[in-house]
This record gives C-alpha cells, structure tokens and sequence, in this order.
C-alpha cells in the first residue's frame, strides 16, 4: 500500500492555476472531493459531501467551468442526473458501468472504441472526434439478491 505524496504540480490549487482558473474554496473542495473517487457523482452528492457550505448553484457553475476546462466530464447514467468526474487534462477517458437497481457505479479500465474515433475522423473528414458512452446491467449482488425476478 503506497500513498504518494502529492506532488505540488498535482495539487488542485495548482491544477486550477493551469488552467487558468482562480482557486477558490469551492472550486477547491469540489476537486478535492472527487480526486480519487472511482465513480461519477451526481451534483447532490457533491453539494452534500462538502457539508452544504455552498449553494447547488455555485457547485453547479463551478463543475460547469470546470467541465469547459477540460478538468470534468458529465455522464449520462439514464436516469436524468448529471454525473461528474475529474479528468486529468491530456489523461484517458474512462467509461463507466451501472447497476441500475442498486446503483452501483464501477469504473471500466480500458476504452476499447478509440479505434473507432480515427476510423470515423478519416471517413468524415472530422478532427478530434471522441465518444461518450455508457454501460447499464445488473450487478453480481443485485443478481443473487433479486435471483427469482431477474431470468
Ligand atoms: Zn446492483
Ligand atoms: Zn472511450
């Protein structure tokens, strides 16, 4: 078990500072929050998690921003939230799978469509083309659970 240390390029004062973005407290915990988280959040969750110091507004404004930045990607999980989580600029995308009864979201540790991206820029003749996508099923625990509804 190794904690880095962080690194202070990798600190999210400077990491907004990179982007051009100013380091407020909100912005702050926002990023603090969902570092290291291995599944999106949906904006309720993240108002939640930092105590309700700030409006839903503001957190909403601020992933908004980061969003435009590059820092945040937005999810659709099917089920009319918005699901975020912290991108590293220049890093991987990651997809995403949910169970849909318990909710529970597991991270996919490989993209298997950027193939697909340069097959559809060459046919269309498009520049950074880039996909979003998400998986729904029915987790292991729900399945032994649920066992006689679910054939
Ligand atoms: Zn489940
Ligand atoms: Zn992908």
């Amino acid at each position: 078990m190794s904690l880095p240390k962080t690194r202070p390029q990798s600190s999210p004062a400077a990491l907004l500072r990179s982007l051009g973005l100013r380091a407020t407290p909100c912005r702050l915990a926002i990023i603090s929050f969902l570092k290291g988280k291995h599944s999106p959040k949906h904006l309720a969750e993240i108002h939640a998690a930092l105590g309700a110091r700030y409006d839903l507004a503001t957190i909403f404004r601020n992933l908004r921003e980061f969003h435009h930045a590059g820092l945040v990607s937005t999810h659709d999980m099917g089920d009319r939230k918005k699901w975020f989580s912290l991108t590293m600029p220049g890093s991987p995308h990651k997809h995403y799978l949910r169970c849909t009864l318990c909710g529970e979201t597991r991270e996919i540790s490989q993209c298997l469509w950027h193939d697909a991206d340069r097959h559809i820029a060459q046919k269309y003749g498009y520049r950074l083309v880039s996909h979003k996508l998400e998986f729904t099923g029915i987790c292991p625990g729900c399945t032994t659970v649920h066992s006689t509804k679910i054939r």
